[in-house]
């Protein structure tokens, strides 16, 4: 079946951003001079920086930091390393960061980074260059009680490694806190690798109970088999869920019996994607969208679920482990047809959160086991999803909204308490 990507005709996620933040801004009726505040990154880093590839040539890449707010404590946010990665969209992502912390209600504010650049055409030592360079470009605003980078799109805990080593031999000694998402034998905590899936399940668990839908034996699609979307699936399957389709940047599998994510994930290991998998039918990436499911999880990029793809969703429950896979009017048309919507900074927050948790165990050199890591995320993302339902169902707004009244009232607080310096 034919693929086409909708992120072509999609708006500008930045754009986007600032839409979602104003519904709530209005919602909230903020004060104007806060909402102006609010609305832009506080500060933007844009670095151009030489790499020398392997046949000796050197190539020119760019990249950038954004932090978006610090009133609640450091900036906190991925890196993500993609082709397509612009200005705007880590201005979106460094906002959404802000929100995603304040929902869960962490001590850190919004920052992201990337770099234009597509590290699957790059040697392992061009990538190892490129981030040791990157990070040191950066290294002006980034800092364990400034800015703490993890991984995201493309970036892994071995990107972290080298982050936090080329961060350390700047200061002459170990600074373990300056990343997270880092290998867990220098400072990397248990259970963080799962988080953002575990957090997105706990999440599910929640909208399974309100909406009495139950996980066992729900049909489950997945866009995206990375970090997020493998483990959801493994998680998902482990509670009895039917995971009927996965896909990847090169398309997608699909079989209405239920895919074994372990043998889907070897298969990928193998060949580099999920195509190709025995005994599945294929599936584009829009496709797998609108497939007859319970439970639709988008665990790829921005801007998937539009205004044109939106009235044919199936699914009952979009539970949003990528950040901002659909635009303000897919929500709407979701909202109206009484699809419910688990948001991105809330079902994607489990990610962040156990971030927080390997932060803390760095700061304190003394590390948890990962039942107190998980028994810990779960209470938060109980904690976080009850107070955003109640938002929703007390304003009668959709879980989007709700989760940014939660979060921008947060900021909101903690901005006018500390008040405008000077
Ligand atoms: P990843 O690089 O591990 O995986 C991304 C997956 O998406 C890959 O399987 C890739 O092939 C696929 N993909 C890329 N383009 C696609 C397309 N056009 N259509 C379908 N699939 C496509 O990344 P990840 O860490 O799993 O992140 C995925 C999403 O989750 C991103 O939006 C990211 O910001 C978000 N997220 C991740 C974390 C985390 O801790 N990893 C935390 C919060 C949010």
């Amino acid at each position: 079946m034919a693929s086409s990507n909708p992120v072509a005709e999609a708006p500008n996620i930045w754009a986007v951003a600032q839409a979602q933040f104003d519904a709530a801004a209005e919602q909230l009726d903020l004060d104007p001079g806060l909402r102006r505040v609010l609305r832009v990154p506080q500060r933007e880093l844009t670095v151009n920086f030489p790499v020398t590839m392997d046949d000796g040539h050197v190539e020119v890449f760019t990249g950038y930091r954004i932090q978006h707010n610090v009133s609640r404590g450091p900036a906190k946010g991925g890196i993500r390393y993609h082709q397509d990665v612009t200005r705007d969209e880590v201005r979106a992502l460094s906002m959404w960061m802000t929100w995603k912390c304040a929902v869960v209600n962490i001590p850190y504010g919004g920052g992201k980074g990337g770099v234009i650049v597509d590290p699957k055409k790059l040697s392992m030592r061009e990538l190892e260059g490129l981030t040791r360079r990157f990070t040191t470009e950066i290294s002006p605003l980034i800092g364990p009680d400034r800015d703490i980078p993890a991984p995201d799109v493309n970036t892994n805990a071995q990107v972290m490694a080298w982050m936090m080593d080329t961060f350390s031999m700047h200061r002459g000694y170990t600074i373990p806190g300056v990343v997270t998402g880092k290998p867990i034998a220098i400072g990397g905590s248990l259970g963080r690798n799962e988080a953002t899936a575990r957090g997105a399940v706990y999440t599910l668990h929640q909208a399974s109970r309100t909406l009495d839908i139950p996980l066992a034996g729900a049909r489950v699609s997945i866009q995206g088999y990375g970090n997020a979307g493998s483990i959801a699936a493994d998680l998902l399957a482990d509670e009895g869920a039917v995971i009927v389709a996965v896909s990847d940047s090169s398309g997608g599998i699909y079989n209405t019996k239920g895919l074994d994510p372990a043998r889907v994930s070897a298969w990928k290991a193998e060949h580099g994607t999920v195509v190709g998998f025995p005994g599945a039918d294929s599936v584009s990436n829009t496709e797998i969208l609108e497939l007859d499911c319970e439970i639709l999880v988008p665990a790829a990029l921005e801007n998937q679920i539009t205004a044109q793809n939106a009235p044919r969703i199936q699914a009952r429950i979009v539970a949003e482990a990528a950040n901002g896979p659909t635009t303000p009017e897919a929500d709407q048309i979701l909202y109206d047809r009484g699809v419910f919507v688990i948001p991105d900074i809330l079902c994607n927050a489990g990610g962040v959160t156990v971030s927080y948790f390997e932060w803390v165990q760095d700061m304190q050199s003394f590390f948890w086991t990962e039942s107190r890591i998980n028994e810990s995320l779960h209470e938060i993302m109980d904690r976080a999803f009850e107070s955003v339902h109640a938002m929703s169902e007390r304003h009668s707004v959709h879980m989007r909204t709700a989760a940014y009244m939660v979060a921008v009232a947060r900021v909101a607080e903690a901005t006018t308490l500390r008040g405008l310096y000077p």
